[in-house]
């Protein structure tokens, strides 16, 4: 199935519950079906990806090794709690008056993602709970999911351009892509 699409996931309010600057693993915390949303995503053979904002590290609130330690305990969790894998995970420290090209809605973090998977992102699927998720998404011209935990809610009320879906969680998140990319298989075979 996999022709180059990837899933592009946030982290914190899509994955891991919201707790404004997460900077220690123990306060890590899976939102309900994470784990299994994301073993979704590896049964359909494609790259998921976690593309996350760290301004904690610029902020010196935290630092690469934490967020490190961080990353071991979700990688960890998604394991234990749901056979689940990321593929991989790109964050950027920096803060927003860096103007680093590597934090959303800059498309640093999906260009490199391009490069390591060969990855056509016009195919992909970009999920989070922030407006900067969905404009990072649809600069990179995928499809965009918005959740409703984390942030999602006050989201939902700032766009001013819709994303393709709004989801309750991740877990519906995964459901309709799932059945967006089965829809437009059968469209595919019906012309055959
Ligand atoms: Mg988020
Ligand atoms: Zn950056």
């Amino acid at each position: 199935m996999n022709d180059k699409k990837a899933v592009f996931l946030d982290r914190d309010g899509t994955i891991n519950v919201e707790v404004n600057y997460l900077s220690t693993a123990k306060k890590l915390v899976l939102c309900p079906g994470a784990a299994a949303a994301v073993k979704t995503i590896n049964d359909l053979h494609l790259p998921a990806i976690l593309v996350t904002n760290q301004s904690g590290i610029g902020r010196r609130m935290f630092n690469a090794g934490m967020l490190e330690e961080i990353h071991l305990k979700l990688k960890e969790l998604l394991k234990t709690e749901g056979d689940a894998k990321l593929d991989a995970i790109y964050y950027c420290p920096h803060l927003p008056k860096d103007g680093c090209n590597c934090r959303k809605p800059n498309l640093g973090m999906a260009e490199s993602a391009k490069k390591e998977f060969n990855i056509d992102l016009h195919n992909s699927y970009f999920i989070g709970d922030r407006e900067t998720d969905i404009e990072f998404g649809r600069r990179a011209g995928g499809k965009t999911v918005l959740v409703l935990t984390g942030y999602g809610k006050e989201t939902k009320k700032l766009l001013t351009v819709l994303p393709d879906f709004i989801a309750q969680d991740l877990t519906e998140a995964v459901n309709w892509l799932k059945e967006d990319i089965e829809k437009n298989a059968g469209n595919k075979n019906s012309r055959n």
